[in-house]
């Protein structure tokens, strides 16, 4: 008889782990509190505007290796489209297009990037020259003698993952304006976190991964559908096949612990479920409200958990009467939101995405003729205290002042959607406290963006973080198994 494995939350994390575990053998039960799957990284119903609205726009990148490997697994794959270029836009409204040539990595964006309008050749050089020490170090030792660094700054000190990157973006000269046009920009939407807050493993990391280390790392991926229709029918034909159980608005209430192992849980509704085996991938601070206070306060394991750090997003999203973006997408330099999303018409996209919409068709937004614009504002503490109406106000007015378009289009809806703990801040010494995931429990495993998977809180770590936990559930029954996809060679 197969052994049942009870996952509680149907997030990435909990679903990739239960496509990895399916797969070999196991019987599968996932408990989801809400009732649809996705998580954060899902869609929801909006009843004024009849359609299904994603709680806020995800893109994932090439060097996502996991998340693309389990969206091929259920059948979704070809829901997501590459985009060939990056848009990037000043507040003068020029634009500069970031695309790869045939040079090798990690030249293949050096012919975009010395063409970059909003960086001046001096600045130019510094970041190059920070993005080679970058490289250098991460190599453990020097590719060839470091040359003097601009100005002579940027002495070679030993490189502490854990330090401050602000720290290493100092020492390198890395000026305020070169912070806020370049690192910034790529930070604050990677890590959902402000230079100042952010450590170096991780900065260090979103630059390695997705721009030095293959010409294919950076290529930004962006769904063709709403988030939510990735886990439509293909996902629930795989489940069926692989006879997973999903019990949807099955929230789970206690996980009940004798003898340092769990025994069974108990859901919000009353009942009691027992497996041999527990997958946990809820969100973090979750978790510490599911186990009994003794258990935390036995396990530093656990009790670590407390220590993370989480940082916000508030996605804009806009229903324009007319088109007033062309392009697929726009990376927005100093500006309020980091990107903004062509949703509908989707300019260059090639496939252009739409909003689905569910039931009464005649009233979803954008009306015919209209455009569905999703505006991203990563580690958005300066919305704190405001309400939407002035959120959504600030962010018109920008786009306004950006696209000439938008002045005279009609704004039809606007809805501001904010995540509060959108993502754990990637701040020095996180790792510190993400724990691994196998647990001190014997029968307990531990999934989601927040455990050790060595990435930041993304898809592609939730991913990983699920099949890392099937892993170690292998292991613990004698059958160890490499589950982890390749990075890009
Ligand atoms: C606004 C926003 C924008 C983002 N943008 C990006 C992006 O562009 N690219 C990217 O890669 N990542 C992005 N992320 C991060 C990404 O969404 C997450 O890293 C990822 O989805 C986390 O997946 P998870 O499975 O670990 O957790 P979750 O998605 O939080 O899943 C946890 C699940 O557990 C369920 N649950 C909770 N408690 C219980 C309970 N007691 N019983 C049963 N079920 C329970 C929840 O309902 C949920 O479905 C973004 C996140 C947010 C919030």
């Amino acid at each position: 008889m197969a052994e049942r494995v009870l996952i509680i939350g149907g997030g990435l994390a909990g679903l990739a782990a239960a496509t990895a575990l399916a797969a070999r053998g196991f019987r599968l039960t996932l408990l989801e509190a809400r009732n649809r799957l996705g998580g954060r990284a899902s869609s929801f119903q909006d009843d004024a505007a009849e359609q299904l609205i994603d709680n806020c726009q995800h893109v994932s990148m090439g060097c996502c290796t996991n998340l693309a490997h389990f969206f091929r697994t259920i059948g979704v794959g070809d829901f997501m489209a590459a985009q060939p270029a990056l848009y990037f836009m000043t507040p003068d409204r020029r634009v500069s297009r970031f695309a790869a040539t045939d040079w090798p990595a990690p030249l293949h964006l050096a012919a975009s990037f010395l063409r970059a309008h909003f960086l001046s050749p001096l600045e130019k050089l510094r970041i190059a020259w920070g993005l080679w020490r970058l490289l250098r170090d991460s190599a453990g030792s020097p590719l060839t003698p470091a040359p003097s660094p601009p100005q002579g700054r940027g002495e070679s000190l030993p490189v502490d993952a854990d330090s401050p990157f602000a720290d290493w973006l100092a020492r390198h000269g890395q000026t305020p304006r070169i912070v806020a046009r370049f690192w910034g920009l790529v930070l604050v939407s990677a890590l959902n976190e402000t230079p100042d807050r952010i450590g170096l493993r991780y900065a260090r990391k979103v630059f390695l991964d997705g721009f030095l280390r293959h010409p294919r790392g950076f290529v930004v991926e962006i769904p063709k559908v709403p988030l939510g229709r990735l886990y439509g029918d293909e996902l629930q034909h795989w489940l069926n096949r692989h006879q997973v159980e999903v019990r949807w608005r099955t929230g789970v209430k206690r996980i009940l612990v004798e003898d340092e192992r769990v025994g069974g849980v108990e859901t919000r509704g009353g009942d009691s479920l027992v497996a041999e085996w527990y997958i946990v991938a809820v969100p973090d601070q979750r978790l510490l409200d599911l186990l009994p206070v003794g258990v935390v306060e036995r396990h530093a394991y656990f009790a670590n958990l407390k220590n993370l750090e989480h940082s916000p997003i508030t996605s804009v999203h806009l229903w324009w009467d007319r088109p007033v973006l062309t392009l697929p997408h726009l990376v927005i330099v100093d500006g309020i939101g980091q990107w903004i999303f062509n949703r509908h018409n989707g300019g260059q996209s090639p496939s252009p995405s739409t909003p689905l919409p569910l039931k009464g068709e005649g009233r979803s937004f954008p009306r015919a003729g209209g455009q569905y614009l999703q505006v991203v504002v990563s580690a958005a503490r300066q919305f704190r205290g405001l309400g939407h109406e002035e959120i959504g106000r600030r962010v018109v007015n920008e786009l306004r002042r950006l696209m000439p378009a938008a002045r005279a289009a009609q704004l039809q809806k606007c809805r501001v959607i904010t995540e509060n703990a959108a993502t754990f801040s990637a701040v020095p010494g996180v790792d510190r406290w993400r724990p691994a995931q196998s647990s001190p429990l014997h029968n307990l495993f531990v999934a989601g963006d927040w455990t050790a998977t060595d990435w930041p809180a993304t898809m592609e770590g939730a991913v990983r973080s699920g099949y890392l936990a099937a892993e170690a559930l292998l292991a613990r029954c004698g059958r160890p198994e490499n589950l982890l996809q390749a990075d890009l060679i």
